[in-house]
């Protein structure tokens, strides 16, 4: 058996490239799509959406050249292993990756790595056809275009016996019928993957089929873009969207009838995985931010650093990283040994799902904590790594549920006592004791 905790020399050469590259080139984007967008909310033009990186033809030239240096790299949308077309190579490495990348904001698009499309192409991969792979996924590979997932219903949230928009046989092909929620960047996607009910009276995990729906199919309507809690209201990147009597072919059917469900879970538990490696990234940065600013300032005698209380919440959010990290790297770990999404994958999966906002809720917290006034500002990147911590318990499904995931597979190892008492109840493990050493013991052991 073998546990190593260092990456082969070449991978560990290709991160930090990497990290350079992230530093040096997709940090200063991200501080200029700050900018742009304090520019713009200041002249009121509204947010400044960076999906669209609209700085002109120019920067459109620049942000291809930095797509191509990644490939040059062999880093190129790695989430998908060699199994499913993919040139990637584990979950463990892409972890370490995603770790670099959660420092910038714009670095999944540069690395072809950006949400939903990761989880998206993973479902295309698993479930399509040889032509809807070339049709969608080949070019989702090159970058080409955006997609998205719509599942969650505005009355429903992501519980499929909720859900009412429905998708039945017409002629030759299918009628899509419904509204669905916070279809994250439903309007500037060129694919949308929708669930829908095609079959009511099916048990439920049969119940509900996914299409492959072009976004200028006739009777897609973006009822409005919902944005997020630091966005002004009529901004944001979140479509509500009505599907009305969408008409489609045959062949946009995704998977089986009936595999709707099942496709989901493929589908979630990549993306919740992806969200917490990612998590790792944004802990780590709060960290070093916060033990630079401890260093630097000094108050009532003496550095910050010097204080106990403060050296607390260092070594705490340390080991609390430490640990998260490392339950990270297990699960992705499991993903890469068993490549399917078992019972023990997913319930590594869930639990750093559940994980990943409590973690980055207290790290993040205590580094916005340690800067006093600056933290609270709108002057540092805090602020919106801290916006980050609601919606991490709440994507791909509540902590809740995922608590219930965890309990549930772990539960199923245990066994109910067969008497009155448990099996581990110390008068009958005594009595089991003497028993087994009877032979052994030469004096009267019956009174305790
Ligand atoms: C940033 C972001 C991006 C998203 N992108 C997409 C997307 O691209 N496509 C898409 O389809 N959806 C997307 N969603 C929606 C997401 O999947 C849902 O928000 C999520 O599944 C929860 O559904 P809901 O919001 O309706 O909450 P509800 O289901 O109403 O849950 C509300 C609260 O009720 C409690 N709760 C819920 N279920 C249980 C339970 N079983 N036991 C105990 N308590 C429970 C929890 O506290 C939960 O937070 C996105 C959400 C966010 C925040």
């Amino acid at each position: 058996m073998t546990i190593s905790f260092e990456p082969e020399p070449e991978f560990q050469e290709k991160l930090n490239w990497v990290e350079r590259f992230v530093r040096e080139e997709l940090e200063p984007i991200d501080h200029l799509i700050i900018g742009e967008e304090a520019r713009r909310l200041g002249g009121g033009h509204g947010v400044f959406a960076e999906d669209r990186l609209d700085f002109g033809p120019k920067f459109a030239e620049h942000i291809k050249r930095l797509q191509e240096q990644v490939r040059a790299q062999g880093l190129w949308a790695l989430h998908l292993g060699p199994e499913l077309g993919g040139p990637g190579f584990g979950q463990v490495k892409l972890c370490l990756l995603n770790e670099i990348l959660a420092r910038a904001g714009i670095a999944p698009r540069i690395f072809g790595t950006a949400a939903p499309d990761t989880g998206n192409m993973e479902l295309i991969a698993h479930n399509g056809t040889p032509e809807q792979k070339k049709r969608w996924l080949e070019p989702l590979m090159n970058g080409e275009f955006r997609s998205c997932y719509s599942m969650t219903e505005p009355h429903a949230g992501s519980d499929p016996g909720q859900f009412k928009c429905r998708a039945w046989r017409e002629g030759d092909g299918w009628v899509l019928n419904g509204y669905k929620w916070f279809s994250s960047y439903a309007d500037m996607s060129k694919l949308l993957i929708v669930m829908a009910i095609t079959d009511p009276d099916k048990p439920l995990i049969e119940r509900a089929s996914m299409f492959l729906v072009p976004r200028e199919t006739p009777g897609i309507e973006i009822i409005r873009n919902v944005g997020m809690l630091h966005e002004p209201l009529g901004h944001g990147a979140h479509g509500y969207v009505r599907y009305n009597m969408v008409r489609l072919p045959a062949d946009a059917l995704l998977g089986k009838e009936g595999s709707g469900f099942a496709g989901a879970q493929t589908r979630l538990s990549g993306g919740r995985i992806h969200h917490a490696m990612r998590a790792v990234g944004i802990c780590n940065q709060a960290l070093e931010m916060m033990s630079e600013r401890v260093l630097s300032r000094e108050t009532k005698g003496s550095l910050l650093s010097e204080k106990q209380m403060v050296q607390e919440a260092i070594a705490d959010s340390y080991i609390e990283l430490t640990q998260f990290r490392l339950h990270v790297l297990y699960a992705a770990f499991l993903i890469d040994k068993y490549r399917a999404y078992t019972r023990e994958v997913r319930r590594e999966i869930a639990a750093v799902k559940v994980s990943a906002p409590k973690v980055m809720q207290s790290i993040v917290y205590r580094a916005l904590h340690l800067h006093g006034s600056l933290g609270a500002s709108n002057e540092t990147r805090l602020g919106r790594m801290w916006m980050n911590v609601p919606w991490m318990g709440i994507v791909d499904g509540p902590t809740e549920v995922h608590k219930v995931t965890v309990a549930q597979q772990v539960l199923r190892k245990a066994k109910a006592s067969e008497g009155l008492f448990p099996s581990y109840h110390l008068p009958a493990e005594i009595e089991r004791a003497r028993a087994k050493f009877a032979d052994l013991i030469e004096r009267d052991l019956s009174a305790y």
